[in-house]
């Protein structure tokens, strides 16, 4: 494999609530390498979401070092923070955050739109995105015109409209039938096999099994993991 497009070292951190302090991220030290599909389980309050919104430069660790291709994040101030995030990394979250009011297509153009580009090359990125997740037919609807895996697909649309180095993940099927659970995740799968690269929160093993790399969190330590397969911890 080629050098790692994520590497955390001893990373940690801590929430303080009613002056108790929970650990809820311990010395976590991890790499991931781009073409990878990982999937992040564990029970509810093992830190996957604490893990996901540092990668994601959404939140900051306590203690460790978070480098992200040849950047070290934990060296930059908020406004680099925002610009890498924009640059480098796309979110999907399990309420799909649309715009109601917005159709598809300007829902899909509005990260290209704050950047600034020019409107032929945004019809065209839209229009490309739109054909990815298969919903080209339904750029003029709006998002309470589609179902909830409709809404999914335009939602990953979005967070593709850049060309982002990594997709990260938030319990992409927890708002989700089981059907439309199975066809976002296919759909996941066939991104990565075209070359993304998917960091994927989910407590669901029927989903995170389908990853090409399980990393199991309990109580914010890195208990197991599996590739494709083979236990490697
Ligand atoms: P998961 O996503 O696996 O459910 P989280 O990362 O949300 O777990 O939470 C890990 C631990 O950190 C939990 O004990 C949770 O209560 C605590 N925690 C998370 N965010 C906060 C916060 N903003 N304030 C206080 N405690 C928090």
């Amino acid at each position: 494999m080629t050098s790692a497009l994520i590497t955390l070292h001893n990373i940690s951190k801590s929430f303080r609530h009613a002056n108790i302090a929970t650990l809820a991220l311990q010395d976590i030290s991890l790499s991931i390498y781009a073409g990878e599909f990982v999937a992040i389980t564990g029970p509810s309050g093992c830190g996957k979401s604490t893990l996901l919104n540092i990668l994601g430069l959404m939140d900051t660790a306590d203690q460790g070092d978070y480098m992200l291709a040849d950047i070290n994040t934990s060296k930059l101030s908020t406004n680099q923070r925002t610009a890498i995030r924009n640059q480098h990394l796309g979110f999907v979250f399990q309420s799909f955050n649309l715009i109601d009011a917005m159709t598809v297509f300007d829902n899909v153009a509005l990260p290209l739109r704050h950047r600034g580009v020019k409107r032929a090359e945004l019809t065209r990125r839209v229009n490309a995105c739109l054909s990815e997740v298969d919903m080209s037919h339904r750029a003029s609807f709006y998002p309470n015109q589609l179902s909830g895996g409709q809404q999914q697909r335009i939602a990953i649309a979005r967070a593709l409209a850049c060309s982002p180095q990594l997709l990260l993940v938030d319990e992409p099927t927890g708002n989700l039938d089981s059907k439309n659970g199975d066809a976002v995740m296919q759909l996941l799968q066939q991104l990565n096999q075209q070359g993304t690269t998917i960091v994927m929160v989910t407590h669901d093993f029927r989903y995170s099994r389908l990853a090409t790399r399980q990393i199991q969190l309990l109580d914010g330590n890195i208990v197991a993991e599996q590739q494709q397969n083979k236990d490697v911890a």
